[in-house]
C-alpha cells in the first residue's frame, strides 16, 4: 500500500459518509453489520472502516436523525475488545535509520525504520507523519476517542529498528515528545530531529 492510498481510504469524504449513514440505519434497523458494509462496499474494493461508522452515527445523533443508542453504538465501534481492560495500546515508529545488525531475513524499505514494511495501520500511520513522535500520538488518540475507546490509560509501544542505535539525543527527544502528546494536546511542535 502506497501513502497517497492509505490517505485515499482513510480519508472521510461527503460520499463515504453518506454510505456509511445508510449503514448505520440498517445495522439500527436490524441488519448484520458484515452483511450491510458488503452490500455497500466501496467502488475501489474493500469495506468501509468503521471510523467512518461511528463518525456517521455521530452526525446522525448531533442531527437528530438517530436517537442516542449505546448498543448500536458498541456494535460500530472498532475491536471494542482492544480496550476491555481498560488500557489503550498505542503504536508510534522511529524514523528511517540504519541497524547495525546484518539480520539476512529482516526487511528492508528505505521509507520506513530497519524491519518494518509499510502495509500496516501503525507503519503507515507513522509514514504519514514523517515519523513525528508528537503527530503519531496525537493522530493516533483522536482516532481511539472518535472510535468511543478510553483514552486515560495508554500503553505506549516504540517500535523501529533498534532502538539502542539511534543517537541519544534523538531517544531523549522522541520519548519526551511522546509523552508530551499523551499529556497536552497543543504544545508547540520543535524542530524534528
Ligand atoms: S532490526 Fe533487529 S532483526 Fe533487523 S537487522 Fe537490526 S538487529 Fe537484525
Amino acid at each position: 500500500m502506497t501513502k497517497e492510498s492509505w490517505l485515499a481510504a482513510n480519508t472521510l469524504t461527503p460520499e463515504k459518509i453518506a454510505i456509511a449513514r445508510r449503514v448505520v440505519d440498517e445495522v439500527n434497523r436490524g441488519r448484520d453489520i458484515g452483511d450491510s458494509l458488503r452490500a455497500h462496499a466501496l467502488k475501489p474494493g474493500g469495506v468501509l472502516g468503521k471510523s467512518f461508522l461511528v463518525a456517521a452515527y455521530n452526525e446522525m445523533v448531533a442531527d437528530g436523525t438517530l436517537a442516542a443508542d449505546t448498543s448500536l453504538f458498541d456494535k460500530l465501534r472498532m475491536k471494542p475488545v482492544r480496550t476491555l481492560s481498560g488500557v489503550t495500546t498505542v503504536t508510534v515508529l522511529t524514523k528511517p535509520y540504519p541497524c547495525p545488525g546484518k539480520c539476512i531475513f529482516c526487511p528492508t524499505d528505505v521509507r520506513m525504520p530497519k524491519s518494518y514494511l509499510p502495509d500496516e495501520p501503525g507503519a503507515m500511520r507513522g509514514l504519514e507523519h514523517n515519523f513525528d513522535p508528537y503527530a503519531q500520538v496525537r493522530s493516533r488518540l483522536t482516532q481511539l476517542e472518535n472510535l468511543g475507546h478510553p483514552t486515560d490509560k495508554i500503553e505506549l509501544l516504540i517500535l523501529g529498528g533498534t532502538w539502542s542505535s539511534y543517537r541519544r539525543d534523538y531517544q531523549e527527544w522522541f520519548v519526551a515528545r511522546c509523552f508530551e502528546a499523551l499529556n497536552s494536546p497543543n504544545p508547540p511542535v520543535p524542530p524534528y530531529l
